[in-house]
């Protein structure tokens, strides 16, 4: 089974006026143990959406999305010269184990299909 999730795809990744699905905002400490600070990106977008400052306004967002379907984003408020943050994720992922021996497992979301692969003797 391939995955069902496509970082390419509007209708699930939302577009470029919309905030990505299952978004929640975060305060400064919770950013700090984000991923944004553990993993590389796979993929970053620069988005304009509505819903996050007063008003009708679009406000500028970043989104840094992240392998196994996460994401993070980072917008500021140019006047209040604060920045802000958000994270989600696409899936909630239901892992169930397809191969392990010794020091290494790899496992599968029966929901979207993300393998995770785990070396733990690297
Ligand atoms: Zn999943």
């Amino acid at each position: 089974m391939r995955t069902k999730i496509n970082l390419d795809d509007e209708k699930m990744v939302g577009s470029y006026n919309e905030l990505p699905p299952n978004f929640k905002r975060i305060g400064q400490k919770k950013f700090a143990q984000s991923d944004f600070f553990t993993y590389s990106p796979v993929k970053t977008q620069f988005r304009q959406v509505r819903g996050l400052s007063e008003g009708d306004c679009l406000t500028s967002i970043w989104v840094y999305w992240f392998s196994g379907y996460s994401y993070v984003v980072v917008w500021a408020d140019f006047w209040s010269r604060k920045v802000f943050y958000g994270q989600g994720k696409l899936c909630e992922h239901d892992f169930k184990i397809m191969e392990s021996r010794m020091c290494y497992c790899r496992s599968k979301c029966s929901k979207c299909g993300y393998t995770q692969e785990i070396d733990s003797s690297d």
